[in-house]
Parts: structure tokens; sequence; C-alpha cells
């Protein structure tokens, strides 16, 4: 069932997702060549636990940290670790979630460690745009599918790959709500958008095959071709108006 969210639940969903907003900006502030994932984890961890907020995802199915870390060909569900350490013409996909009095925010981004190559560069620029592709059609009277299809038309134009093993969703009480939303498919599909309805949407583009397939760590996704790979996600809040990224400053 996709609720919809009352005034008050979206006044507590704006503060997790500004919280939210804040753990990226430190870990923009922080990252470069040298730095560990776990350093970023411990940032993250201690920006959200700053504002009466508690992560998300430590302990969501078992999952050991506070933000998920992933490097390079790993797409997502990275585990940070002291021994990840960044080095020059990396990317990191940093993933964060905040729950504020019982209400999530859930936001990704990519980070180039110093200087990237111009093709790493497209990959991030391409998939942050392809969000943006996807917020467009976040309107009252659209259908769910119509951002899925926005998401996968722009970035195969582009000619990367749309992920299809991760999906975007619903969020509010919980991290992960009903209606699970595809970045790929045909348009005019799934359930018509209604005011009040809150959406974390995130492509995530390789460069190479859409395929991944798991680490033996049982959470780590990596592309089957070990091709990069970028994310980029805002937890997004349907109106009568303009569609409200809850997790941008
Ligand atoms: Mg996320
Ligand atoms: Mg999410």
């Amino acid at each position: 069932m996709i609720t919809r969210k009352s005034q008050r639940e979206i006044e507590l969903m704006k503060t997790a997702g500004h919280i939210v907003a804040l753990a990226h900006q430190a870990v923009k502030n922080m990252i470069k060549p040298g730095v560990s994932t776990y350093d970023v984890d411990q940032t993250v961890e201690s920006i959200i636990e700053s504002h009466d907020a508690t992560p998300s995802f430590k302990g969501y199915h078992g999952f050991p940290s506070s933000a998920c870390t992933s490097l390079n060909d790993e797409v997502v569900h990275g585990i940070p670790s002291k021994s990840r350490i960044m080095k020059k013409g990396d990317i990191l996909k940093v993933d964060i979630g905040a729950n504020y009095k019982g209400y999530h925010g859930d936001s990704a981004w990519t980070y180039a460690i110093g200087e990237i190559d111009a093709q790493t560069q497209k990959l991030l620029d391409v998939t942050e745009k392809a969000l943006y592709e996807g917020i467009k059609s976040a309107r009252v009277g659209f259908r769910l599918s119509d951002i899925s299809h926005a998401i996968q038309t722009y970035t195969e134009a582009q000619g990367f790959a749309i992920v299809r093993e991760f999906v975007g969703h619903g969020i509010g009480k919980k991290l992960h709500e009903d209606p699970q939303l595809p970045n790929y498919g045909p348009p005019g599909k799934g359930p018509v958008l209604k005011s009040g309805m809150v959406l974390a949407i995130e492509p995530m583009v390789n460069i190479g095959t859409h395929d991944v397939k798991v680490k033996t760590d049982q959470w780590t996704a990596v592309t089957s071709d070990g091709s990069l790979s970028a994310h980029f996600e805002h937890t997004v809040l349907i109106t009568e108006d303009e569609p409200v990224l809850l997790t941008a400053l």
C-alpha cells in the first residue's frame, strides 16, 4: 500500500532529509586521497547522531555500518572498512539514511576523489542528470513508470546502462515502503502519483553491462564486467506543485 504523508509527517521527513543532506555535505568536505571508507562512515554517523537522529542503515537486515560506501565498480551496499583507502581517480558512492523521530530520509551521491578521467566524469554527470530527469515526472497525475521510463531513456541515449537488480522505493516510517520504483520500463504503468507520496528516486548507472553480482561478503554489489558504476538518489515529496527534494540543502 502506498501511503500519503500528513503535514506532520512531511515536517518530520523534511528534518530527516535535511540531516542526510548535512551528512553528505560533511562527506564532501572530508573526502580525499588517503581517507578510508571507514573514516567516511564515522563522519556520517557523528553528523546523524549529533542531530538527534539514528542511521537508518545500521542493523538494517544486519548491515553493519551507518553509510554504504561503494568504490569504483561497486554499485551499492559496500561496507565501510579501514583497509579501503581512497586514491586519486577513484569514485565513491556514499548512500546515507537517517531516522528522525520515526521517519526516514535517504540519499546517495557519487564523489570524485581528486581528478577523474573524462569518461568517468561523464558517467557521474549522466547519472546525476538521470535522477533529475526522473524527478521531472514525480508529479500529480503522472504514473509511477513515467519516472522509470524518463531515467532509462535519458541514460541509454547517453550510451550507458541502467542497473535493474536494485530499484527506488517509497519511504516514510519505513526505509523501504511501497511502491518499488524500477529505473527502466515503459511509460504510463503503475499507480497514479498523488500529493503526499514520498519516493526515493535512485538511478544506478554502469559504463558497461547493466549486469551486477554480489560479492562473497553477501552485501557488496559489483558490476559483472568490472566497469565503473555511479549512483545518485534524492528523497522526493510529490505535491500539487513542483516536486520537493527533501534531501537537498
Ligand atoms: Mg539510499
Ligand atoms: Mg534508497
